[in-house]
């Protein structure tokens, strides 16, 4: 049986062993809000406000030079989660491409973000940030090359990334809350000291782009135990932490639904145990599960809202030992400071 203690050191023991640098020691948070408590897990619900390929049905391809052009659908089930997060005392933390403020009626995105919502940067095309030639930005390019001619691959890309935050000043009239790399990478900018010193130049202070490696199983069958039980032991690799530069990591946790049902054709109870899995672990670890969703396939694949209904259930259950958290919480937390 575990004393308050003994869960105290193994949860101490879990940080020190998972994480090489700088996340939060319960010690350096302890000391602020009591909201930063480190004695409580943080569970994130983030969806991106961008269409997906083979969504709504498979043969559908042309979303990837379109990604903001967001469907009546895709924007339907992106209010609702809202409204049924907000319901339960929650805040879901929302990526917008900046394409999607091309749309004639925004109303709705700004409808969110008066109940609170935090929206961040998602870049203005849905760019690969660590393309090094003009061909693998997006797709949109190397159909209208024209269109980013003379630039080079690093100018189009931190020019993309202003012009998201133009339109979301623009048109809702917000700054963005935070950048997610359109695409995550197992080894998050590790690799690239360069676009962290650019994040932070343009004044983010985190960013969420490390999406740990797992495996899926057989393409088209439900995942085997091994499977799941690998999902889970991700978790440890999908917790934030501190890049040497000082820009804060706060990773997605796998498995997003992309990855189980476009690339896994999951059904949708295999993925509904996955993520009950991932964030029974963080709550049990005391740590983070950040959710990865798009409303673009989760309106086809989970139309009733289980598992954003599910997710609050288990905070809601683990009472004081979970909370739902933006993401710009958990950057403050593993910062060890209450504020950024
Ligand atoms: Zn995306």
């Amino acid at each position: 049986m575990h004393t308050p203690t003994d869960r105290h050191k193994s949860r101490r023991g879990f940080l020190a062993s998972a994480l090489s640098t700088g996340l939060a020691t319960a010690g350096g948070a302890r000391g602020h809000a009591s909201h930063l408590a480190a004695d409580k897990a943080y569970i994130a619900i983030t969806l991106d406000l961008e269409m997906s390929r083979h969504y709504p049905t498979w043969d559908q391809m042309h979303w990837d030079y379109e990604k903001g052009n967001l469907d009546a659908p895709t924007k339907r089930y992106a209010v609702e989660a809202a409204r049924r997060v907000k319901a339960q005392g929650g805040v879901i933390h929302f990526f917008a491409v900046g394409q999607t403020m091309e749309q004639e009626d925004v109303g709705w995105l700004k409808d969110i973000v008066a109940q609170g919502h935090p929206v961040g940067n998602h870049s203005y095309d849905h760019v690969n940030i660590k393309a090094k030639r003009a061909s693998d930005i997006q797709f949109r390019f190397q159909r209208a090359p024209w269109l980013i001619e003379g630039k080079s691959p690093a100018e189009v890309i931190a020019g993309n990334i202003r012009l998201a935050e133009s339109a979301l000043k623009e048109r809702i009239g917000i700054a963005p809350a935070g950048f997610r790399t359109p695409g995550g990478f197992s080894d998050g900018l590790a690799d690239r000291p360069d676009l962290q010193s650019l994040l932070m130049e343009m004044g983010y202070t985190w960013v969420s782009s490390k999406y740990p490696a797992h495996p899926i199983g057989t393409v088209g069958q439900p995942p085997d135990r091994q499977v799941l039980s690998a999902i889970v032991a991700a978790q440890a690799q999908a917790q934030p932490f501190v890049y040497p530069s000082g820009l804060i990591e706060v990773p997605m946790s796998p498995i997003s639904d992309v990855g189980a049902f476009r690339n896994g054709r999951w059904p949708v109870g295999a993925f509904l145990e996955a993520i009950k899995s991932g964030v029974t672990w963080a709550i049990e670890e005391r740590a983070v599960f950040c959710f990865l969703g798009h409303p673009s396939c989760l309106v086809v694949t989970d139309p009733a809202f289980r598992t954003i209904e599910l997710m609050c259930d288990l905070v809601r259950a683990a009472g004081d030992r979970a909370a739902i958290a933006d993401l710009g919480t958990i950057a403050r937390r593993a910062k060890g400071t209450s504020r950024l």
